[in-house]
């Protein structure tokens, strides 16, 4: 148990809460620390640098041990705060739903780098919405834009619907229940995934934060890694509006499966690479 006594100093805490998650081995312990004091405590990162001196409450307290003894333990800052940031937006999660990570980030830039006119109505579908981080960044940056979030998981799309809410594209966002597009009629002028995409044997051997807190549904991509694209492309090439693309994450070391599944349905590839350099996103069309 890490104790916090009421009464003692926001900054006191701050401190207290950086040497006992660097105690419990976590490598980001400061940045952890700023984000669970901020949330335990209910204040902004101004009223630390300003207001440092005020004496923390008692449920502060409480809630700040309880929060630091669960990241000591190995979960998420963002399964315990319940909501992470992605494109400058803030997104609600459930036990049902990844957390956004930044290398996704790149799909929404591939997607913005498309060519379409910003203030066009164009449709999008987001296979696997998951958050529905990708489809709510897409409608804040293409206001006129309107999409589809599709998932397996009811209760992620619960949480995609809020996260619309959350973030004032609800009006332009519908979310039903479905395995990919079989379901969808389109057409659509740009669809795009994050689908599960790790080998099936390699996500027990992931680190526990990911293997142990994200939705297995959201992270098994089947004994090779690569059924969700399969299942995809069997069915969205129809989908897609003349000159329309499908825009897809993948692993590090998917490029080349990626090229061949594309040219097998006829279809051209381009692709992004990521912050440390890796082919991360494959546009097709
Ligand atoms: N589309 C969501 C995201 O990118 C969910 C992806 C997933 O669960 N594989 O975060």
């Amino acid at each position: 148990m890490i104790a916090i006594s009421p009464g003692t100093s926001r900054i006191a805490a701050r401190a207290r809460a950086v040497d006992a998650l660097a105690a419990s081995g976590i490598e980001t312990a400061a940045l952890d620390a700023r984000i669970l004091v901020e949330e335990a405590l209910g204040v902004t990162a101004t009223d630390l640098a300003l207001r440092g001196a005020e004496p923390v409450g008692e449920a502060g307290a409480e809630r700040l041990a309880s929060y630091l003894a669960r990241r000591a333990g190995g979960e998420p800052v963002a399964r315990i705060i319940g909501a992470w940031e992605f494109w400058g937006l803030t997104f609600g999660l459930s036990p049902d739903t990844l957390v956004p990570r930044p290398d996704t980030e790149t799909l929404v830039e591939a997607a913005l780098g498309l060519g379409l006119p910003a203030d066009g109505p164009h449709r999008l579908a987001d296979l696997g919405t998951g958050s529905g981080c990708i489809l709510v960044a897409l409608l804040t940056e293409w206001p006129r834009a309107r999409g589809l979030g599709l998932d397996r998981s009811h209760g992620a799309l619960l949480t995609a619907r809020a996260n619309a809410v959350r973030n004032g594209v609800s009006d332009r966002a519908a979310f039903a229940a479905g395995d990919w597009a079989a379901s969808l009629a389109g057409p659509f002028d740009v669809v795009v995934a994050n689908p599960p995409y790790i080998a099936s044997e390699v996500v027990d051997g992931l680190d526990g934060e990911v293997r142990d807190h994200d939705p297995r549904l959201a992270l098994d991509g089947g004994p090779d890694g690569l059924d969700a694209y399969r299942a995809i492309l069997a069915q969205v090439p129809r989908l897609l509006a003349p000159g329309g693309r499908l825009v897809v994450e993948i692993g590090y070391d998917q490029e080349e499966a990626l090229r061949e599944l594309a040219a097998a349905h006829g279809l051209a590839t381009a692709s992004r690479r990521d912050l440390a350099g890796h082919p991360r996103v494959v546009a097709m069309t």
